[in-house]
């Protein structure tokens, strides 16, 4: 299960991979999230990211891909990923093709994520996440209550931070940006048959039944190539038909075959060997039959 959700910040791509990753298994591969990471430990990759980022600017696509390529040989990504925040241009997609080419792993689906402006905008400014386990929540629409109250990694209630690049300029940076360079991916995966569009408005669980609802004919993590148990078996007998047919030699050549067989085993043993290997002959050796035919004449 490979899998792309597209959609602008704030469409709720990030949420929304977060259930589907609890729910399948696989994980959530969130660029933003590998580069916030990169910033805070501050590695040299965080350093060279952290004016773009800052600024609502795309990261230079060599970082990018460099640190998506390793992130995806890793173990867990084996039986699949929920790809959030990547690719982001037409360059970032062409590679994620090339590289899933080469290991033989196609994407299964992509997913857009349809928000209108305005919702976007209210979105992003009311957006907060636990400094300590990462969960995020809106403050307007999306509140820790309830269970989600307490943070599972302290105990106590959430440590609400707001994002640096959550801010109304960069916002609106981010926005401009997605329309120029991620939006031409919406054609792109349409014209390889793999792009689906949900309403992503509304409540969350609305939005989770209806990106499950996308993708009800994408097979499970773990599933051999996607295709189900009887139309495997079908392939593999007419395959191994093909293979006998194939196999099977051209009238006349079997004759043509055999013989040349024979002249090259010839050539290939001693004579000696080939004597005592031949099967006896019936009736008088051969030079009794040389003098009973000379005898005749
Ligand atoms: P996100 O958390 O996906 O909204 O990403 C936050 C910021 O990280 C973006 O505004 C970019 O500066 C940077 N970023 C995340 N993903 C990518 C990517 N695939 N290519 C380039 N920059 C990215």
């Amino acid at each position: 299960m490979r899998i792309v959700l597209l959609g602008a910040p704030g469409s709720g791509k990030g949420t929304q991979a977060h259930r589907l990753a609890e729910r399948s298994g696989i994980p959530q591969i969130s660029t933003g999230d590998l580069l916030r990471a990169a910033v805070a430990r501050g590695t040299a990759l965080g350093l060279e990211a952290k004016a773009a980022m800052e600024s609502g600017r795309l990261v230079d696509d060599a970082l990018v891909l460099g640190m998506i390529r390793e992130r995806l040989a890793e173990p867990d990504a084996r039986a699949g990923y929920i790809l959030d925040g990547f690719p982001r241009n037409l360059v970032q997609a062409a590679a994620l093709d090339g590289l899933l080419a080469e290991l033989g792993q196609p994407l299964d689906a992509v997913v857009q994520f349809e928000v209108a402006s305005e919702e976007l905008v209210r979105r992003i400014s009311g957006r907060r996440s636990c400094a300590d386990c990462g969960r995020v929540f809106n403050v307007l629409t999306a509140p820790p209550g309830g269970a989600a109250a307490v943070c599972p990694k302290t105990g106590a209630p959430h440590r609400l931070v707001q994002r640096a690049d959550d801010n109304e300029a960069t916002v609106a940076e981010r926005l401009r940006v997605y329309a120029e360079k991620t939006r031409p991916l919406i054609d792109f995966y349409r014209m390889r048959g793999i792009l689906r569009v949900i309403d992503a408005q509304g409540e969350v669980d609305a939005v989770t039944e209806r990106l499950a609802r996308s993708l009800a004919d994408v097979p499970p993590p773990g599933a051999a190539a996607g295709k189900p148990r009887a139309k495997r078996a079908a392939r593999a007998k007419s395959a191994r038909r093909t293979a006998a047919v194939r196999a099977r030699p051209a009238r006349g050549a079997s004759r043509r075959a055999k013989s040349a067989r024979k002249k090259t085993r010839a050539r290939a043993t001693p004579r000696a060997v080939r004597r005592a290997s031949a099967p006896k002959r019936r009736g008088p050796p051969r030079a009794a039959r040389r003098r009973t035919r000379r005898g005749r004449r």
